[in-house]
């Protein structure tokens, strides 16, 4: 199946970048969000933030949220055809569930320990492509970093000033 062009790819991130940052006026303000789109149709599926803290569940981050709500509106176990978008790097986690639903792509923005780790500190430095190399489907999960990196670092920047004006700490649940 094609993948996206270059365009598809950028578009989508801003959009995830705009509806990630609506999360700065939540309780909850959170820079780490991901969405689903059908490969085929070029259909948004899903769109998450993550929510870890309103949740209190540590494995709940967006990859996690938004393939979750994926396949439950797709009522399948599989999201082969379609590809998922983050604002950040994704984790071990969130990569070996990329894996385990079967996605075709993953794009993803800002780096985890360039970027995200002086935000939120990160339990691994596995990265994607090294889970992704080890994959045992074929084809194989295609791995594309730092699509359009500067808004999601910015999204970072910003999430971290409104937790200061909040006077929010993160991780405030440690
Ligand atoms: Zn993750």
């Amino acid at each position: 199946m094609p993948l996206p062009d270059k365009a598809a790819n950028e578009l989508r991130m801003r959009e995830l970048v705009a509806f990630t940052r609506t999360s700065l006026s939540t309780p909850h303000p959170s820079p780490f969000g991901s969405s689903v789109y059908d490969l085929q149709s070029g259909e948004l599926v899903s769109q998450s933030y993550d929510t870890v803290i309103a949740e209190t569940d540590p494995t709940n981050h967006a990859e996690v949220n938004a393939i979750r709500l994926a396949t439950r509106r797709l009522g399948r176990l599989s999201l082969a055809g379609h590809v998922l978008y983050s604002t950040c790097e994704p984790c071990p986690m969130c990569m070996s569930a990329c894996l385990w639903a079967e996605l075709e792509l993953v794009v993803f923005g800002a780096s985890t320990m360039e970027d995200a780790n002086a935000y939120w500190p990160q339990s691994s430095d596995v990265t994607p492509q090294e889970l992704a190399q080890r994959g045992l489907r074929e084809p194989g999960c295609a791995v594309l970093p730092h699509v359009e990196r500067a808004a999601c670092q910015a999204l970072f920047h910003d999430c971290d000033a409104e937790l200061a004006s909040r006077e929010l700490r993160l991780p405030p649940h440690r």
